[in-house]
C-alpha cells in the first residue's frame, strides 16, 4: 500500500496568477506593502513562508509580521475566493487521467501535501472538481516549514486508513525543488514533474527518485507511484 501526496500549484493546477494577485492585494491592504512582487519565486514555499520572505525584506520584524498575519489571511482568502474562478484555474495535462486511475485502485491512497493554507487549497481546487479526490492532506496552515508536512500527512493517512505508511511507501509528487527536498529526510519516494516554473535541469539536479517532464505519461507515473 502506498500513499501518494500531491502538491497543488504547478503540479495539479495552474491558477493564471489568481493567488499571486490575492496575495499582493492582501499585503498592500494589511501591511501597506508597496514593493514589486514579481521578483519573488513562490514555487514550493508555504504561504506563511512567502509572507515572511517578502515582509522581512521590507524591514519588518517577525513580531510585527506575526501580529497582522491573521488579518492578512482573511484578506488573502477573500481575494482568492474572488480570483480563483473556473476560467482561471486549469488542471495541468494528464492529472485528471492520473487521478481517475489512482482513485480506482485499492493499493494507493491519495492526499495533498501543499504550502497552501487548507482553505486556500480548497478554494483553488474547488472550480476544478478535483477536491473530492483529496479528503485530507497537510497544508501551509499546519506548518510553515514544508519538511514538517510529510509526517503530518502520513499521520492523517494512518488515522484515516488504519495503515502505517512509512519510508519509500510515502510518495511525494511536486514541481519544485522543495517538494523533492521535503521528502528526502523522511526516506520518501520523490517524483519531480517539470510542469511548473522550475526547469527540468534544476529539478533533476535534486536527484528525485523519478522525473517526468509533465503528467501525461499515466502508465509511467502509476508505476513510479506504486514502485512496480
Ligand atoms: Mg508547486
Amino acid at each position: 500500500m502506498r500513499l501518494a501526496l500531491f502538491d497543488i500549484d504547478g503540479t495539479l493546477i495552474t491558477d493564471d496568477g489568481a493567488a499571486r494577485t490575492a496575495f499582493g492585494d492582501a499585503l498592500v491592504a494589511v501591511y501597506g506593502y508597496d514593493g514589486d512582487l514579481a521578483r519573488y519565486d513562490f514555487s514550493g514555499r508555504t504561504d506563511p513562508q512567502i509572507a515572511y520572505m517578502i515582509l522581512r525584506d521590507t524591514g519588518l520584524s517577525d513580531e510585527a509580521i506575526a501580529a497582522k498575519l491573521d488579518a492578512m489571511w482573511d484578506h488573502y482568502l477573500t481575494g482568492l475566493a474572488r480570483n480563483a474562478t473556473a476560467d482561471r484555474v486549469r488542471v495541468l495535462p494528464g492529472m485528471r487521467e492520473l487521478l481517475a486511475v489512482l482513485a480506482k485502485r485499492d493499493d494507493v491512497t491519495i492526499a495533498l501535501l501543499t504550502g497552501n493554507l487548507e482553505r486556500g487549497a480548497r478554494l483553488k481546487l474547488g472550480p476544478t472538481g478535483l477536491s473530492p479526490y483529496f479528503p485530507f492532506g497537510a497544508f501551509g496552515s499546519d506548518s510553515m516549514h514544508r519538511e514538517e508536512l510529510p509526517p503530518i500527512a502520513v499521520a492523517r493517512a494512518n488515522a484515516a486508513n488504519g495503515q502505517h505508511f512509512h519510508g519509500r511507501d510515502v510518495v511525494i509528487l511536486g514541481d519544485s525543488i522543495y517538494d523533492v527536498r521535503c521528502g528526502v529526510p523522511h526516506g520518501a519516494t520523490t517524483i519531480a514533474i517539470a510542469s511548473g516554473k522550475t526547469s527540468a535541469e534544476r529539478l533533476q539536479a535534486e536527484n528525485p527518485s523519478h522525473f517526468f517532464t509533465d503528467a501525461r505519461d499515466t502508465e509511467g507515473l502509476v508505476s513510479a507511484i506504486l514502485g512496480s
